[in-house]
């Protein structure tokens, strides 16, 4: 992980919930990890996988980490491919709520994996 003094949005954002479970700090259950990822298992699962991937740097959200690092970026897409696939699904819906009002609680930036069930659409 970087250090804070290699960039302003790096490392970890103090009082961050994200950045805690990537520490090792706060406990999860941790299925999937890369160089820059960690996944883990949802505390309020909305279907039978939930699974959120996270940049291991602090970034609010998904716009400010491709924009600060795209390689991360992409790597949060491939890393929930893996947990889904790991997990025996090759169905399945990524979302990245981006500011409140879309639904977006913790902001250190997260992608859902939901699989397992049938999903509507258009989504709440
Ligand atoms: P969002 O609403 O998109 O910001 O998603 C935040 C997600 O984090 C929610 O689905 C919460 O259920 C989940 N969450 C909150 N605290 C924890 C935690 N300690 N461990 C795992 N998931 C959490
Ligand atoms: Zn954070």
């Amino acid at each position: 992980m970087a250090s804070r003094e290699e960039g302003p949005v790096s490392g970890s954002a103090e009082g961050c919930l994200f950045c805690g479970i990537v520490a090792g700090v706060v406990p999860s259950d941790v299925v999937h990890t890369t160089e820059r990822t960690v996944a883990f298992r949802d505390l309020n699962a909305q279907a039978p996988t939930h699974v959120l991937v996270v940049p291991k740097d602090h970034y609010a959200n998904a716009a400010e980490l491709a924009a600060g690092d795209p390689t991360a970026s992409a790597e949060l897409v491939t890393a929930a491919h893996a947990v889904a696939t790991a997990e025996g699904y090759d169905s399945y819906r990524l979302v990245l709520n981006t500011g409140a009002e879309a639904g977006q609680t913790v902001f250190h930036a997260h992608l859902h994996v939901l699989a397992g069930r049938s999903m509507a659409w258009p989504p709440g």
